[in-house]
Order: C-alpha cells, then structure tokens, then sequence
C-alpha cells in the first residue's frame, strides 16, 4: 500500500459524497429517541416509580432497591421494543474515550429455555474487572474489583442493539477512577456554593445549575491515505512531513463552503446526535485546511460532557463509513493550527437567572458583578492548577506555541467590564452604589457605566475570556476529557464563593446594607484581579510572558512540571475543602498523568525510529543510488563529471542528512533506556519531555529529505494530501 502513494492520492482524490439516510419527519420529531427520557419514563414506569425516580434526579434523594427494580422493569420494555439485545454500563475511566462491557440481557427461565431479564441490581452496580484500566496504584493488582454505579442524572441511551447506562467508575475502596465521579463532586460543590448568596438576592432561589457548551475541533482525513501513514494511525499525528506551499495563509478555509463529502459525514453526524438527543447546533469549517468545528446548544455540565464522549465515539464510527478518519489530536499537523475544545462555561438558578449575564436591573447587575470577579479570583488562585487539568503530552504542542491558547492562564474582561470594575474599587468606602441596568434604570450616585456587554469584543489569544454571559476555557484539548478541567474549575470557583460568602456575613454582621456589604467584600477582590489575572492584550508576546512571571502567574511550558500544581499546598486544600479529591486520589491521578505522558512519548519516539529506519533512510538511499549510478554512467560517457554540480550535491547532502538521522535516532535510543530506568513516575516523566523535544529535531532532516527526494519515490501522503483532498 505504501509504495503506490501517487496511486493512493488519485483514488482518495476521486471518491464521491455518499448520499446520507435521514429519518422521516422534522428534526423534532426523530430528536430523543434513542435516550429514555422523561417523556418515555413516564409511558414505561409506574407512577409511584416515576415520582421516586424524579426525586433522585431533581433533589438528589437516594434510590431504593424496589425502586431500582422498577425503573430497570422500565427500561427494559423500552430497550426491547426498540430491538435492543444486550445491556452495558458506560464509563470513562482514565484513558482516551469511554470503557462498556456489554452483556446479553438474558437470564435462564428455570425450565431450560432464557428469558429477558434486567433487574434493579443490574441497573444500579456492576464490577467490572478493573485491573486493566489507568488508577496509579490505587487498586493493587490482588484487588482487581473496581464498580461501576448508575448515574441517574444522565439518561440511559441506546447504541445499536445496546442500552447503555451512564456510571461514574470507582475503586473497591470509594476512590474515583474516572472523570465523571470529580466532575459530579465538583459541581455539587459549586452549586451549593452559589446557592446562599443567590438567595441573598431571591429567596425563592432553590438550585443552581452549571451549563457546559464545548465547541469541538477535529480534522479529517482520506482513510486511505491516513493507513498509508503509520504515525497518524499510532500516535494520531504526523511525526514528519514537510509543510505544504500553502497552508492557512490565505484564509479561505474558516466558515468556507464545506465541501460535498465532509457535509455528508457531517449530516449523518448530527443525525446521530440528535437521534441520541445531542443538540447539535453549530458545524462550519475552521482555520486549518481540512479542519472543522462541531458544537451543540450548551446544557447541564454533567450531562453535556457525557455527550462530548458520545459524540467524539460517534464522529469516529461515523467518519470511517464516509471513508474519513476523524484527527481529535490537539496538533496533527506542524506548521498549521492545532485542534481545541473551548469549554463554554456558566452558571444559572432555577428560577432562570443566568449568573454570569447583565442582570435586568441594579440588583440583578450586583448579582452578575459579584459571580464575575469571584470566578476571576478562582482563576486566578489556582491559574497553575487550571493549567495542570488540560495538560498532556498532546496539548503540550498546542501550549506555548504560539496558538490559543498561550501556556499562562490570564483572563480576558473585555472594555465594558474592565471599566465597570475600575470605577467600583474606585468608590469610596460605604457609598451606595447602583449598576444600571440593560433598560438604563437607576444610574446610582457614582457614575457606573450601564452594562451591556458586546460579545463581539473578542480576545483570541485568551485562554479564559468572558464573552458576554458566560466565559469561555479555551484551553482545554480537543481530543480531553472535558470532565477534568470542568471538575477543577467549578472546584476552585466552589472554593472562592464560600470563603467570599464567609467574609459577605462578616460584613453583613456589622448591620450594613446588602450592596454595600457587597462592594466592600468584592473591593479587595477586584484590585487584586485586576492587578494580576485580568489581561486584554496579546497573550502570544515576550513581553506578556515577562509581566506575566511579574504578576506571580505560572508560566512553566513544560508539561510534567505543570502536573505537579496538583501537588502544590493550596490545590490539595482546595480539593479538600470541596470534597472533589482526596490526596491518595491526587496522588494517583498525577501518576496516571505522567505515566500516560512517558507512555504517549515513548510510542512516538519508536513509531519515528521506525519509519526514519524503514520508509525514510531507505528512500533516500534508492534516490541517492540512482543519482550515484548516473554519475557513474556520466563518467563512463564522458570521461569526467562536470555538469553533474546538482547531482553531486544532493547525494553529498542526502548522505549528511541520512548520517544525522541515524546518529539522532541511536541518541533517542539511549535516552529512552536511561529514561526506562528510572523508578519515579514524575522523574521518568521529566526524562521523556527531553525526548518529546528530540523528536523535533529528528524530524527536520527527514523533511529535508521529502523536499530533496523526486516525488515519485515518496511513500508517506505529503501534507498536500492529506490536507487538502476531502
Ligand atoms: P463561538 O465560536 O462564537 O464561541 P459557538 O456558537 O461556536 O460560538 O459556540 C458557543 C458555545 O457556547 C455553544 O455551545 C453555546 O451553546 C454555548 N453557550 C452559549 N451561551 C452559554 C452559556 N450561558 N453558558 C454556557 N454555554 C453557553
Ligand atoms: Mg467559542
């Protein structure tokens, strides 16, 4: 297959748009139903079932085991009229993507014959042999039992012929060894956090929700000329490939008309989305030739993620019908720009007040301005942390590289809030204050500009802005979990409106007003957001990174160093305080990450070795044979070798090139053996970045050698394959 490449490129270069099955109806009616959702728990259980399972989601009551049985009762006429077969539980442990298990939902009937059968127990637990799964030593290897435990908030779906059941993963000693299991600690954090000061301002406020929209890039790209590249299909991007003569610098990619093959892929995508009751809302073509974007209308964070995982399984399978194979890697490609999952974040009441938006008067606004710069000091408190929870040895090529996002984690207010901030800390002490409201209301005795917040003011070197009712994580990688930065982001901003709501009645105590016991509690606060973590300029500059390192934030790029923020006093605090982690799960967690680091590295640095050794030096050398024996034969014609100057000098220079990538590789060799040796996770980590930065050295020789080298030999697709045919 490799050898052929040019013939490759003709057949990828040839295929068609497949025409795509769409259900019957609108897309309202087909919407939902694969997941059993309210409107189908009310058809399939019992009354007195139905009301104790809304308890459980709506007011976190526990479940009892007869209960149990019923929903499963439930679930289990609903899965068999829609042909389902088999039943899982549906995880996401440690590793890229999610984990099932799948049993038949049959049991013997006592008289030789099956029958269907799916019971309360079944649904609630099951105990998956968890020893192959990342935990970092939490479960030693005698105990090998991990649960998984029904998570009733997220609904049960239907993939193919399987019921699949959201569960958090555990270890036999309550240790979370997933994603969801912090996630949902964190959010119940935050949300109870938020709830008393919400109240401060309505009591008739009862719950607080917190909303996630993620926007995920990918590329795509031809099936066939991915296999033909060993390094995509290991490690998920190229290791090599000289840049192609145009890249993005004409910017006619982003928002482009979408070409006839990927809209198919993408119809059939969102059909599948929606089937399974993901919003999907957003898709257009991104900056990066072959690059898109895909996102839904955001929902309940919990929930939401769930549907990211989905909907990353979804695209892959999908993809490969469509004869694509979707690159979640966060850099599949040098020199263009890499893959991000923004992480569109806010928080909302019950009552329908969205926290982080301009409220509708004075008092809604105080109510917006105090979630605001609480979120701020959160960011700003554990910036090195927040940086820590997206990093990972594939994001690493996004950080610091110049693209969103910069290595730092600031803030982006944009003018309107910078200024309303400004003017607050200005006030002198005790004076009442109004913030005027979007109708223009009750403009107070200081002049505070009205709010009304242009979502166009855009920052796109920010890796945490605030785009006008919620802020965006931007971040996070496109091929993360988005549980993990969304755990340690409602954690620490947990952590902050507590303590704020502690000093708030200390003030309150002292007999003053609400809003002026808010203005004094959120002065000291703002000056000192606005001091260090609030920046609106370019993120991508020296001079940027020097302040940066002036104003105490973190500005470490290398990626097992970020890791240990996990450690640091006021992380293992903060996660304490808020019930999210415990330090053994920290603890674990830190080893999984940097053992999953050296592992990712190590794969890439041999899949390098392998290819220079068996597609690269060989290439070359029938190149530079054939240039030799024309030489030869020159010689023999003419008795000498003038005219030949440009043959000389690619052989000479192809025998220095080969002679450096021999000599680098056998140095990569060695490194990896002494990094082998060492016993500490976070040591091997360090030894393994030395390597990541080798690979890149490696790599500029071979791609000399695809620009020197006649087309017609190269076996790897060129980045102007694999780019631009879709
Ligand atoms: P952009 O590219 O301009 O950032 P997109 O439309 O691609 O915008 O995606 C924005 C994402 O933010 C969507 O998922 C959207 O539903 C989500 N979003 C909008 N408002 C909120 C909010 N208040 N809280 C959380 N997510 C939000
Ligand atoms: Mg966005």
């Amino acid at each position: 297959m490799e050898s052929n490449r040019l013939e490759l490129v003709r057949y990828s270069f040839e295929k068609k748009a497949l025409p795509v099955e769409i259900p019957e109806g609108r897309t309202s009616e087909y919407y939902g139903e694969l997941v059993f959702d309210r409107p189908k728990m009310r058809k399939y259980l019992k009354p007195e079932v139905l009301k104790a399972l809304l308890d459980c989601i709506d007011n976190s009551k526990p479940l009892d085991r007869k209960t149990a049985d019923g929903v499963a009762r439930g679930m289990k006429e609903w899965a068999l009229d829609n042909h389902v077969t088999h039943v899982t539980h549906w995880f996401q442990p440690l590793t890229e993507g999610t984990a099932e298990k799948h049993d038949a939902l049959i049991d013997y009937d006592g008289e030789g014959g099956v029958i269907e059968q799916f019971d309360g127990k079944s649904l609630a637990q099951q105990e998956p042999d968890a020893s192959s799964f990342p935990s970092g030593g939490i479960r030693a290897t005698f105990e090998a039992r991990g649960y998984t435990a029904w998570d009733p908030t997220s609904p049960v779906f239907i993939q193919g012929d399987t019921l699949c059941i959201p569960t958090v993963f555990i270890s036999y000693t309550g240790e979370a060894l997933d994603y969801k299991t912090p996630l949902k600690k964190a959010l119940k954090a935050v949300t109870d956090a938020a709830l008393p000061i919400c109240r401060l301002f309505d009591p008739n406020v009862n719950k607080v929700f917190c909303y996630l929209g993620w926007e995920q890039e990918y590329f795509l790209v031809d099936e066939a000329l991915y296999a033909a590249r060993p390094d995509l299909m290991i490690t998920g991007r190229t290791l090599m490939g000289h840049m192609s003569s145009k890249n993005q610098q004409l910017d006619d990619h982003y928002f482009g008309a979408i070409p006839a093959r990927v809209a198919a892929f993408m119809r059939e995508l969102e059909v599948a989305g929606h089937r399974l009751g993901i919003p999907l809302k957003t898709r257009h073509n991104e900056v990066a030739p072959n690059q898109f974007e895909l996102a839904p209308i955001y929902g309940e964070c919990n929930l939401s993620n769930d549907q990211n995982q989905m909907v990353m399984n979804l695209m892959n399978t999908i993809a490969r019908k469509h004869g694509f194979v979707v690159l979640l890697h966060e850099k599949p490609f040098e020199g263009i720009n890499g893959s991000g999952k923004h992480n569109n974040w806010s928080l909302g009441t019950d009552t329908g007040i969205p926290l982080l938006a301009p409220g509708k008067d004075a008092m809604g606004n105080l109510q917006f301005v105090t979630f605001f710069v609480n979120v701020l000091a959160a960011v700003q408190k554990h910036n090195a942390l927040l940086k820590a929870s997206i990093a990972s040895a594939t994001n690493a090529h996004r950080l610091g590289a110049n693209e969103a996002p910069p290595a730092i984690v600031s803030a982006f207010l944009g003018r309107t809030m910078t200024q309303v901030l400004r003017k607050l800390v200005d006030l002198p002490s005790g004076t009442p204050v109004e913030i005027a409201g979007k109708e223009g209301r009750g403009v107070g005795l200081e002049e505070i500009p009205e709010i009304f917040v242009d979502n166009t003011d855009r920052n796109r070197t920010s890796p945490f802005a605030f785009t006008g009712n919620r802020f965006e994580f931007r971040a996070v990688g496109s091929s993360a979990n988005c549980g993990e930065a969304m755990a340690t982001l409602n954690a620490a901003v947990a952590q902050q409106l507590t303590a704020f709501k502690k000093d708030l009645d200390a003030e309150l105590a002292k007999g003053k007003d609400l809003s002026i016991a808010l203005i004094d509690t959120l002065k000291p606060v703002i000056s000192s957001i606005l001091d260090v973590v609030c920046f609106d300029g370019n993120g991508y500059t020296e001079e940027w990174k020097k302040e940066a390192e002036r104003r105490g934030l973190d500005t470490e790029t290398n990626v097992p160093k970020m890791i240990r923020a996990y450690l640091a006093p006021e992380a293992l605090g903060m996660f304490a305080e808020t019930g999210v982690f415990s330090e053994k799960e920290i603890l674990a967690r830190c080893d999984v990450k940097w053992e999953t680091y050296c592992k990712k590295v190590q794969i890439e640095s041999r899949v390098m070795a392998r290819m220079a050794a068996n597609h690269i030096v060989p290439t070359a050398i029938e190149y530079k044979t054939r240039l030799l024996k024309e030489l030869s034969l020159s010689k023999e014609v003419f008795g000498r070798l003038e005219g030949c100057d440009t043959e000389r000098n690619l052989v000479m220079e192809m025998s220095a090139l080969i002679e450096e990538i021999r000599t680098r590789v056998d140095a990569m060799h060695k490194a990896r053996k002494a990094a082998n040796g060492i016993e500490d996770d976070y040591g091997r980590a360090l030894a393994y970045h030395g390597i990541a930065e080798s690979l890149n050295a490696l790599r500029k020789p071979i791609d000399r050698l695809e620009e020197i080298v006649d087309n017609r030999l190269w076996p790897l697709p060129k980045y102007r394959e694999l780019l631009f045919i879709s």
